[in-house]
């Protein structure tokens, strides 16, 4: 077997629908006494109401968090924080909403209860995308763990179907790269695959509303962050942070739109990885993990390519050079023309 080091997922978890009703309680059991509750602005009102449940034990609701954590939203939220002395931060929302949790835990160390929304994984990483000057980075720290998650699926009921469908394969990615990752080990594998087969099966009828199939995709939500925070990213999350960050693209669709295609650059390369992601694939196996890929986006109508979702055509050169300008792990070198053809690909919308 290959050598591997693991180390295992801090975060205490509570899941199961009506989990939101434990939130006093959790807030709590980390000691703190004044929560400053995070959202996105359109999240707002929704927030408050859960604001108004805890009472004094709520510092307020902060509700500027944006995609992408630019370090101006961030400076912002840390001033205000410590502003009002808030001792916890509690982000009900998805990757944006987190995102901004993190910002400010990164600086004052302050603890995160993380309520999720979104299939965005990140409640379950210390990882942090921050854009500064229209660059995304990405840093990891232990502080910026959420010390505590609170699934409670029923809160993904009103996802928008144009925002859950695309959130769900953002969380497939996860598990995609961290089957071919490194630093992967068997157990990330076997938690990979059985994240990706969970969303698969499930995602489909959750966005038709069925409740329990909401809480199964949620779960593989979960295991997609503990796979992404376990491994080291490789070309398809850097190229979505390039692209993404850069270009002010929606995150969970350039996840999407690149998927197949960052799939099939590493078909060749990563056989074994290919295999866990077509078994996982179940039903929407075409007997290629990228085709596959690019059938299960399209049967939950998930059919932006890069252009749709306003990539300029003439960024895909300057995407490139950013994408090849760190040298990192892949399985696949990353090789500047190759990358070049996989945006074309992508933005096109070709066969992966
Ligand atoms: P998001 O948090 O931006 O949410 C998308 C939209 O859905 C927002 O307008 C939000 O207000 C809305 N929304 C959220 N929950 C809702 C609900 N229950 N009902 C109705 N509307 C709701 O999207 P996302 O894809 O979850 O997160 C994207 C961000 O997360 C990016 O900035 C990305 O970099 C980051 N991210 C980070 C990690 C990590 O580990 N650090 C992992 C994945 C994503």
């Amino acid at each position: 077997m290959k050598a591997f080091t693991h180390a295992g997922h801090p975060a205490r978890v509570v899941f199961g629908d009506g989990a939101l009703a434990r939130l006093r309680e959790e807030i709590e059991r980390l000691g703190a006494r004044r929560a400053l509750l995070l959202s996105t602005p359109g999240r707002r009102a929704a927030v408050e109401a859960i604001a108004a449940q805890l009472g004094g034990l709520s510092a307020g609701v902060y509700g500027q968090a944006v995609m992408h954590v630019p370090i101006e939203v961030a400076e912002a939220a840390r001033a205000h924080v410590a502003a009002i002395g808030a001792d916890c931060l509690v982000a009900i929302g998805g990757g944006s909403t987190v995102g901004l949790a993190k910002a400010v835990a990164l600086t004052t160390g302050l603890p995160i209860v993380a309520v999720p929304t979104t299939y965005s994984g990140s409640e379950a990483t210390s990882i942090q995308g921050i854009t500064e000057a229209g660059v995304k980075k990405t840093l990891r720290d232990p502080r910026m763990m959420p010390k505590t998650i609170v699934y409670d699926p029923s809160l993904a009921a009103g996802l928008p179907r144009a925002v859950a469908a695309p959130s769900g394969i953002n969380a497939i990615a996860h598990c995609v790269e961290a089957l071919y990752a490194q630093d992967g080990s068997p157990l990330v594998s076997l938690i990979a695959e059985e994240g990706i087969r969970a969303i698969v099966d499930n995602l489909p009828a959750a966005l038709e509303g069925d409740g329990r199939a909401r809480g199964e995709a949620m779960y593989g939500a979960w295991l997609a962050g503990i796979t992404l925070n376990g491994t080291s990213m490789a070309i398809h999350h850097k190229l979505c942070h390039v692209v993404g960050g850069s270009f002010n693209l929606p995150h969970a669709d350039t996840h999407a739109a690149i998927l197949p295609y960052a799939t099939a650059y590493n078909r060749d390369a990563a056989p074994e990885a290919m295999q866990r992601i077509r078994r996982a694939l179940g039903r929407f196996d075409t007997g290629d993990a990228a085709s596959g890929l690019l059938a299960f986006a399209r049967s939950v109508g998930v059919t932006a390519t890069l252009r749709d979702i306003g990539m300029p055509a003439d960024g895909l050169d300057r995407a490139a050079d950013l994408a090849v300008q760190n040298p990192y792990y892949n399985p696949r070198p990353i090789e500047r023309d190759a990358v070049r053809a996989l945006l074309q690909r992508a933005y096109d919308g070709d066969r992966p």
